[in-house]
């Protein structure tokens, strides 16, 4: 499949990978837009947050419980945001989910 994403999964793309697990990589964006900017995606291909249901959202749940503790590894426990991207108005271009963890900075209402 032609997915920058799943690349990353399988290691056919390199990636600065900061956690992994059998359910899904976290690793540094390639265009940081705070001093900590990563991108934590399921091992599944699901296209959006339009493709969870009950035979993959165990996946999405362990997102949030690695978003969790990469936060404080990281050093964001002042504050931080998860952000998925769903389609064109929200300026998704990755069609595989993830889940971007921002922080490191004051954050704005927009980024
Ligand atoms: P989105 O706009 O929500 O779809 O986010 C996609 C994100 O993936 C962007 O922030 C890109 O900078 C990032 N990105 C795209 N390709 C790569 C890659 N090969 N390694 C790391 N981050 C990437
Ligand atoms: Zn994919």
């Amino acid at each position: 499949m032609d997915c920058v994403f799943c690349k990353i999964i399988s290691g056919e793309i390199p990636s600065k990978k900061v956690y992994e697990d059998e359910k899904v990589v976290a690793f540094y964006d390639l265009e940081p837009q705070a001093p900590v900017h990563v991108l934590i995606v399921p091992k599944i291909h699901i296209e959006s947050v339009l493709g969870v249901d009950e035979t993959n959202s165990a996946y999405i749940a362990h997102v949030f419980e690695v978003a969790a503790k990469l936060a404080v590894e990281l050093g964001l426990t002042d504050g931080f945001r998860v952000v998925a991207n769903t389609g064109d108005n929200a300026g998704q271009t990755v069609k595989h989910i993830h889940f971007h963890l921002i922080g490191g900075r004051k954050l704005g209402r927009e980024a």
